[in-house]
């Protein structure tokens, strides 16, 4: 699988899969319609799929001019098929995509919409997090609660460390910066921020990241580590307090 990924709308990351031997084509979002078009007539293929994480607006946006220019179907998360224009499909946890390159499936992962939605590609050891989680950070908890936004990063967490994880966003830098004031002495994370602030300086994407390397250097997903808890003076309170007061601590940040 061919992925190609470029920044559009400021920070949103559009994302493209193209699996060569069937010469089929997936896009990740709709965040600019327009761009994702000419990127498409530039590399000359066509779009058959388009598989949307949550509803908002820089996620969705394109949608329309997609649909009026190509024939490509549009799924997303049957809780926000009313917020959605355009779905053809709509799916829900546990749901596997069965196309005839590859299966999909669908993990639920709410907290920054309550429909929001991820994209596994087992047997291509990829994951699509849409705004759910972040590389180095999570998205802001819109609708759901923290309790909801900590499940859905626990269990992404939980699928296989080599997974490559795409995101929505191109906030790495930034939320490195973060990680390192609650995470300091966290010596991968330091030589992580490291190398993506020189790939931000050469215009460079600092996507994929992986589960495994989320799982060492992302705060958010590292609740339970005895640094970060010392840190924020709270030894002994549950993760979920722990990845609460993270969560609050970057709203403010
Ligand atoms: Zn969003
Ligand atoms: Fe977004």
């Amino acid at each position: 699988m061919l992925i190609e990924q470029f920044i559009c709308r400021i920070d949103n990351i559009a994302i493209l899969l193209h699996h060569e031997s069937s010469q089929r084509t997936i896009a990740i979002d709709a965040p600019d319609g327009e761009a994702l078009l000419a990127h498409l007539q530039k590399l000359e293929r066509k779009l058959d799929l388009v598989l949307i994480t949550h509803h908002h607006t820089d996620h969705t946006s394109g949608i329309r001019v997609i649909k009026e220019k190509t024939n490509a179907l549009f799924i997303g998360p049957e809780a926000e098929k009313s917020k959605i224009f355009g779905l053809d499909y709509v799916i829900n946890e546990h749901d596997i995509l069965q196309t005839d390159f590859c299966n999909i499936e669908v993990l639920s992962t709410p907290g920054h919409t309550l429909g929001s939605i991820s994209y596994y590609f087992p047997e291509e050891k990829l994951i699509f997090t849409g705004d759910t989680l972040f590389s180095l950070g999570c998205g802001r908890i819109f609708e759901g609660s923290t309790k909801m936004m900590f499940h859905s990063l626990e269990k992404l967490a939980s699928i296989p460390e080599d997974t490559r994880m795409y995101c929505g966003h191109e906030y790495t830098e930034k939320n490195g910066q973060f990680a390192l004031t609650v995470d300091p002495q966290n010596k991968n994370l330091q030589d992580h921020v490291a190398k993506i602030i020189s790939l931000r300086k050469k215009n460079r994407l600092t996507m994929p990241s992986t589960i495994g390397l989320e799982r060492a250097i992302n705060p958010f997903l590292r609740s339970a580590n005895p640094s970060i808890r010392k840190n924020l003076d709270l030894m002994t309170a549950s993760d979920e307090r722990v990845f609460a007061t993270l969560r609050k601590l970057k709203d403010n940040y």
